[in-house]
């Protein structure tokens, strides 16, 4: 099926309409016209090849939310109509250790990215969701609680996902500590399940105005992290951090605010290596470790947490024709929290 999209077609281009070719559903598949497509600094980093790993062109995009339109014949989870939703992952080889264990992310064969991944069927590359439709298979597909508001449930396909399983599997709760630093997409999304989990939550920001929106989102402190002085008042007194920067930051300095085996958690992803002194680790005695989204179980596990306690994402609403804008925002750390792209919008480009 050709499908409208919106493609990067070199780093340095900005984006613009494109067609691709989408699969016809499979047995397994679900046939989805995407509705909303929340923007995550990923696509960012992918559009302009920060990480030198993208293939042009690219259709980013994997915060997809929309409506049923096709099902194959062996599909039970969802009928023509239901809304489904798909984050980072379209396919793994499903067989592997990790797999198995509900970590497809994992997946030691290498999962499918929904884009700039190996498209298995139609050989090149997988496009994402700044496009009409996309076609997926069922286990890789996502229920949405009715209770929630579609556009701002699409970020939590990734910004959500990628928030909850690390403080999940810290086990963060009542009576920690814990820090969110940067208030963007995933440090918005952060700051909310780290207060919803009960624990005493603080937002490090670098941009003064977001003190009155970290403490409406749920932080119980604002720390303004290029103040030296408010930051030493919090010396050696963080359980654990969740660091969500998108660009070069000094760690140390919140290695310095953990205490006895406390953890540092990177989801932030900046291109460049980030230096770490020694002896942030060694006294006394502290972890610094990664986490990426999050498996497809755990996915579906964290929607249905946020539609018991009623969380979506803060958004401000995008037209796909807005989406350069959109990234040169992002750049100036300037979202309230997450764009989302309506893509009804998509229906008035030409090529
Ligand atoms: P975002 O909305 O642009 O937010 C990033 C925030 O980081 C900004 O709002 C800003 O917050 C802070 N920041 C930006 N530049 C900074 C700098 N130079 N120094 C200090 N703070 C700075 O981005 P996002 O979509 O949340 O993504 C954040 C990062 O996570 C990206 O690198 C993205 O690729 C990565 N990511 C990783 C995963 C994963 O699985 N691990 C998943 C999704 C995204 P303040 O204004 O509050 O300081
Ligand atoms: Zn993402
Ligand atoms: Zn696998």
């Amino acid at each position: 099926m050709p499908t409208k999209a919106f493609a990067a077609e070199s780093a340095t281009s900005p984006l613009g309409p494109f067609t691709i070719e989408r699969r016809e559903p499979r047995a397994t598949d679900v046939a989805i016209d995407i509705q909303y497509c929340g923007v995550c600094h990923s696509d960012l980093h992918f559009a302009r090849n920060e990480w030198g790993m993208s293939v042009y062109p690219i259709v980013p995009g994997h915060e997809i939310l929309g409506k049923v339109t096709a099902v194959g014949r062996d599909v039970r989870k969802f009928k023509v109509g239901d809304t489904a939703a798909v984050g980072c992952l379209v396919d793994s080889c499903r067989t592997c250790n990790h797999c198995r264990r509900g970590l497809e992310q994992f997946c030691l064969g290498g999962p499918t990215f929904t884009y700039n991944g190996e498209d298995k069927h139609m050989g090149g590359m997988t496009y994402g969701g700044y496009s009409e439709r996309v076609v997926v298979d069922e286990a890789f597909t996502l229920k949405v609680p009715g209770n929630l508001d579609p556009a701002g449930a699409a970020p939590l396909l990734c910004a959500g996902i990628t928030t909850y399983s690390p403080l999940r599997h810290w086990k963060v709760s009542k009576g920690q500590k814990v820090g969110i630093v940067g208030l963007g997409g995933l440090g918005h999304m952060g700051v909310k399940f780290a207060r919803t989990l009960g624990a005493h939550t603080v937002l490090f920001t670098t941009t003064l105005s977001k003190v009155v929106d970290g403490k409406r989102l749920g932080a119980d402190e604002v720390v303004i992290s290029k103040n030296a002085d408010e930051m030493a008042k919090h010396a050696g007194s963080f359980d654990f951090i969740l660091d969500t920067v998108s660009a070069d930051h000094d760690l140390n300095a919140y290695m310095s605010l953990l205490k006895l085996d406390g953890t540092l958690v990177l989801v932030g992803a900046p291109p460049n290596p980030l230096a770490i002194s020694a002896f942030s680790l060694l006294f006394p005695r502290k972890h610094l470790a990664g986490s990426l989204i999050g498996g497809i179980a755990e996915t579906q596990e964290m929607l249905d947490f946020c539609g018991e306690h009623n969380i979506v994402c803060d958004i401000e609403k995008i037209k796909i024709q807005q989406i350069n804008e959109a990234y040169e925002r992002l750049l100036k750390s300037d979202v309230k929290y997450r764009f989302v792209i309506d893509m009804a919008s998509l229906k008035h480009s030409q090529r």
